[in-house]
């Protein structure tokens, strides 16, 4: 079923973004012992997930890179080699599952890129025709990978937050169905799934640094480990550090100069706020903040050790150093890091 996080209201798995009185939504089911299927992709966590059958392509299993830094080892989880590119494959493959399931067959969402390519490639094969609304400063690489999947791209004047408002209208005036996934709590069963794999990669590590935007990496590792850790596989969970861009913090206290390298998370307002600081709360998370110097810096070490990523995914590198600065992380502790999206959807400089 899905529950409400802010009334407890419940309703039946189908599919919805929020609760009546506007709160959002998380599934929930009794908690099952982890026992992956016999496949080589994300199929192995199907027991798992809210679906009864499921959409081609599927996400692959990313691999782990372990290297040291300054005395802790730093595990790179290379989420941007999944088929679109970013880690939001995880979350499109389970909403375009269920949108199947039901029937819908035309659905409109707003991105700043990654989770419209990552819905549209994987709603092309489903037969899903998807609009996405998106600000005029989109790479022009995302841009064009959209109209070659067959999206209908919407350009709005402003930022993620009018984007995000204008997407909702059309949905209201048109009728097709808004998946936004910051709200759709499908995406976040998907999403969830890289909790298991690390687990089953590394087992559980001292820390999870995570991008945290709209929190859709963020509050899926978070329900993926409390899972496992509800059916006793597991005793405790990692601590979880939200890596936010300056001037665009939601968690950590808004800084003046903005980061507009990454685009991923320049999200001030995420409509799963509490839900975030719930979680940083329960796992004796921190939170942190980059700006676009560190960035910058963190994204031409990554490239110079082989990651060819964007700029959103390097914050976590410069998260951790900062950390080990402060003593926050220690020698000898293990990090895990996941890299969001993929440099290769970047064809002009930046
Ligand atoms: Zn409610």
């Amino acid at each position: 079923m899905l529950r409400c996080s802010r009334c407890g209201r419940t309703y039946p798995e189908a599919f919805r973004l929020t609760c009546e009185c506007g709160g959002t939504l998380l599934v929930e089911r009794p908690p099952e012992t982890f026992t992956p299927e016999p496949f080589l992709d994300a199929r192995r966590y199907l027991n798992h997930l809210p679906i009864e059958n499921y959409v081609i392509p599927v996400p692959t299993i990313t691999p782990v890179s372990e290297m040291e830094i300054n005395g802790v080892k730093a595990i790179f989880k290379l989420e941007y080699l999944q088929p679109s590119g970013s880690f939001k494959d995880r979350g499109a493959w389970v909403t375009v599952s269920k949108l199947l399931e039901e029937g819908i067959s035309e659905v409109v969402l707003d991105s700043s890129g990654n989770a419209a390519l990552s819905l549209a490639l994987y709603g092309l094969s489903a037969g899903i025709k998807v609009h996405t609304f998106v600000s005029y400063d989109t790479s022009p690489g995302k841009l064009s990978l959209l109209q070659q999947l067959g999206a209908v791209v919407h350009y709005v004047e402003g930022d993620r937050m009018t984007v995000h408002e204008r997407t909702a209208e059309f949905s209201e005036r048109s009728g097709i169905t808004y998946v936004s996934h910051w709200l759709n709590p499908y995406f976040l069963e998907g999403t969830k799934t890289i909790a298991f794999e690390i687990y089953e990669q590394v087992g559980v590590p001292d820390w999870v640094l995570s991008p945290a935007g709209s929190g859709t990496l963020f509050l899926g590792l978070w329900k993926g480990f409390s899972e496992l850790k509800a059916t006793g596989e597991i005793e405790g969970l990692p601590r979880l550090v939200a890596v936010q861009a300056s001037g665009y913090e939601s968690l950590c206290g808004r800084s003046h100069a903005r980061n507009a390298l990454a685009e991923g998370i320049a999200i001030p307002e995420p409509p799963r706020l509490d839900e975030m600081k719930r979680v940083l709360r329960e796992t004796d998370g921190l939170c942190v903040s980059i700006n676009e110097l560190e960035t910058m810096g963190a994204l031409n070490w990554l490239k110079r050790h082989g990651f060819l990523v964007e700029p959103t995914s390097a914050v976590v590198l410069s998260a951790l150093w900062k950390l080990i600065e402060m003593g926050e992380i220690k020698r000898g502790e293990r990090a895990v890091l996941p890299l969001t999206g993929s440099g290769l959807k970047l064809t002009q400089g930046i």
